[in-house]
């Protein structure tokens, strides 16, 4: 039997930075996100599903399985993430499915509305939405977040994943998923990153509130809470220092970082009925062996 828990990359991480929003094909070590251990086993045959964030960390793992599962997947990405949306297609496409790419800033409505519509146009239909995109930039001091700060980080992380869910509702039959990522940030706090983690418990009660909402029209809504995942998130996290990205990952129980492909089967799970039917309104925790909440 293989012990995956332990045999990954612990910290300390070679020192880097990045330009915000960073890309995968640049982060040292490279995240793991193929999950050779994993076995499908058809559970999203013929779905069609929309990621936002598909080009790199958790949104790619998660494009992966899905096609490994039988679902074609959309990606939305930034322009400038370009080349690694074309890896996540890559990857897609190995799994014998489809990839279509959609470029993009999720802070404007009228994208958000647009980016649906794409999705359904390229796929033929939506039955999953990942919203999983997000903004996240780190300050010591609460003087030091400008209310354009404020107001971008709640634009991209909160009110696009209410103008996805709710353009994506309009073409969603019954049996259609909605899942969001959040943060253990939501969960226990974090004094650098006052208004990402506000974000995040926004996006927890929206979570909880939508899927008590679409109950009835067979709509399930649920969210993931990760720690530390090794994405190009922190690396380009200007606030976030050299040693910080260094340490990633260590002050959890397990003292490492999770890998992306760590916290994609969740997604699954989530999305399938087989799994999850009787499983809505929940944050589903995944958080190296921290049990604070
Ligand atoms: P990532 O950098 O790979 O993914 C984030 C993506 O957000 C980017 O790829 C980018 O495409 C997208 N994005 C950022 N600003 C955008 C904008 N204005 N418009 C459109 N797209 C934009 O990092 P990740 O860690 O995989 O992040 C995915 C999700 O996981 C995020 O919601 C993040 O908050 C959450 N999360 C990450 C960690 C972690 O430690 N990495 C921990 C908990 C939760
Ligand atoms: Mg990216």
């Amino acid at each position: 039997m293989e012990n995956r828990t332990q045999e990954r990359p612990h910290p300390p991480f070679p020192e880097q930075k990045q330009p915000e929003p960073g890309l995968e094909s640049r982060l040292k070590p490279q995240p793991e996100f193929e999950a050779p251990l994993y076995k499908a086993a058809g559970k999203l045959e013929g779905r069609r599903a929309l990621i936002t964030g598909g080009d790199s960390g958790i949104g790619r793992a998660v494009a992966v399985l899905y096609a490994r599962e039988g679902a074609d997947v959309a990606i939305q990405f930034l322009p400038v993430e370009r080349s690694d949306a074309e890896e996540t297609r890559r990857a897609v496409e190995a799994a014998g499915r489809k990839c279509h790419l959609i470029e993009g800033d999720l802070s404007e409505e009228i994208f958000c509305v647009e980016c649906v519509q794409q999705a359904v146009d390229l796929l033929g239909g939506l039955d999953i939405l990942v919203s999983n995109a997000a903004h996240q930039m780190r300050k010591g001091r609460i003087e030091e977040i400008t209310s354009e700060e404020w107001d971008r980080t709640f634009r991209v992380n909160v009110y696009a994943y209410f103008h996805l869910a709710k353009a994506a509702v309009h073409h969603m039959k019954p049996g259609s998923n909605i899942i969001a990522t959040s943060s253990e940030t939501a969960l226990l706090g974090n004094k650098s990153l006052l208004d990402y983690a506000s974000t995040k418990g926004a996006i927890n009660a929206f979570t909880m509130s939508l899927a008590q909402m679409l109950l009835e029209r067979g709509i399930r809504v649920n969210a993931v809470a990760p720690g530390p995942v090794w994405t190009p998130l922190n690396p380009s996290d200007e606030g976030a220092s050299l040693e910080k990205v260094k340490s990633f990952g260590q002050d959890t129980p397990m003292k490492r970082p999770a890998q992306p492909e760590e916290i994609a089967p969740a997604y699954v799970f989530l999305a399938s009925d087989a799994d999850s039917s009787y499983i809505t309104g929940i944050v589903l925790p995944e958080l190296g062996g921290n049990t604070l909440m």
